[in-house]
């Protein structure tokens, strides 16, 4: 089975920034959930399953080189941006012209909503072939009533059969577009299925138990933040590390060559700042220090980069479901000074780790002529990192 993934983006947000406080940024998409803009929640659970061939994403014009920077950078070049319409139904339709034809089956989400599972996900496919759409929905759980215009109760609903229409839709093509061709209020429809039933196919709810809400009021977005954030855990490591300085030996720090007459003397190149950062990763880890990963007395190690050894603790450390959240530091040198490069090793740090130079922090002290710091004989660090995790 091949489906193409349309994730519904275009509409104004026009409730979410009704609800919104002042001075928050004013369309939702771009909103940080967990740190992540709210777009790019669903769409690694959804590329987790083969059966999704391509991913369209459809945004309002204006957005569009925004979202395309994003996606970029989150590493999802493969999605495709198009322009959304007036309506959601717009939207989708133009996202459906653009995707390929071949795809017998098209998938429609929300990009409002964050936490689709797999699992839902999964028996949405696996239901669809014996139907023209499938939809992810759930049993309705609150007494309904129904009134008039005055607002007086003229019935309480049968629940029993009564069903929140949620997204994924999961449809077949054909279907979907003789529904755009022949339904002349085709472009006015809140969902997919609706569309489908105006041309009498055939469509079926697959109920789920799982929390799949659509971000739409600021209040929402506030109980996403709680729940995504819920049994967390944020765990902080230390690492300080000393290097003699030596003629002869090249200057590292932070991952850049600082010119200096002298340099760090030691096994690998030296890097006193990434080794007291490594310790402190592994510190909050609890995952031992930077001595038993990377053994001085091992020759592979001999003269070995340390920008290397940062990166493949970062990883190991990010295997463990630990993500770094901060790190700030000081260098203790007397000479020379590390100001006018202090921004680039910010950035060269963040790099490494993967994380955002706002999330690095460094800070160079002299140590005023005192002590093996202060007569130039060594360069200390020190560094300090926050991790966490979903436990
Ligand atoms: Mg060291």
């Amino acid at each position: 089975m091949k489906v193409s993934l349309i994730l519904a983006a275009g509409g104004s947000s026009s409730r979410f920034r009704e609800s919104l406080p002042p001075r928050t940024p004013s369309n939702k998409l771009f909103m940080p959930l967990g740190g992540k803009p709210l777009f790019l929640h669903s769409l690694p659970v959804f590329h987790q399953h083969p059966e999704i061939a391509e991913t369209l994403i459809a945004v309002p014009q204006n957005l569009r080189s925004q979202v395309k920077r994003l996606l970029t950078q989150a590493r999802f070049e493969n999605v495709k941006v198009v322009n959304g319409g007036a309506s959601r139904a717009e939207s989708v339709m133009r996202a459906l012209r653009k995707s390929n034809p071949r795809n017998e089956w098209v998938m429609v989400h929300d990009a409002a909503r964050p936490f689709v599972s797999s699992g839902s996900l999964q028996k949405l496919l696996q239901a669809a072939p014996a139907s023209d759409g499938v939809i992810l929905a759930k049993k309705v759980v609150p007494t309904l009533k129904q009134v008039d215009a005055s607002g007086k109760i003229s019935a309480t609903v049968d629940r029993s059969q009564i069903f929140e229409a949620e997204t994924p839709q999961l449809v077949r093509r054909k279907v979907l577009e003789k529904a755009y061709r022949e339904n002349p209020q085709a472009l006015q429809a809140t969902d997919e299925a609706s569309l489908l039933e105006s041309v009498k196919a055939t469509v079926r709810v697959v109920a789920h138990e799982s929390w799949n809400p659509k971000v739409t009021h600021f209040q929402d977005f506030e109980l996403a933040e709680a729940f995504l954030n819920s049994g967390a855990v944020s765990r902080t490591g230390l690492g300080k590390d000393t290097h003699r300085l030596v003629a002869g030996r090249k200057l590292m720090l932070g991952g850049l060559h600082v010119p200096f007459e002298k340099g760090c003397l030691g096994h690998s190149d030296g890097d006193a700042l990434l080794h007291a950062i490594a310790d402190a990763l592994l510190g909050a880890a609890a995952m031992g220090d930077i001595g038993e990963w990377f053994s001085d007395r091992d020759p592979r190690f001999k003269n070995i980069a340390s920008s290397k050894m940062l990166e493949q603790i970062a990883g190991a450390v990010k295997k463990q479901g630990w993500h770094v959240e901060h790190v700030d530091s000081v260098v203790i040198l007397e000479k020379p000074k590390l100001g006018p490069l202090k921004k680039k090793m910010q950035e060269k740090i963040a790099a490494l780790l993967k994380i955002k130079s706002d999330q690095v922090s460094i800070k160079a002290k002299t140590a005023e002529g005192l002590g093996p710091e202060g007569e130039g004989l060594s360069v200390t660090c020190e560094a300090i990192a926050t991790l966490r995790k979903k436990s």
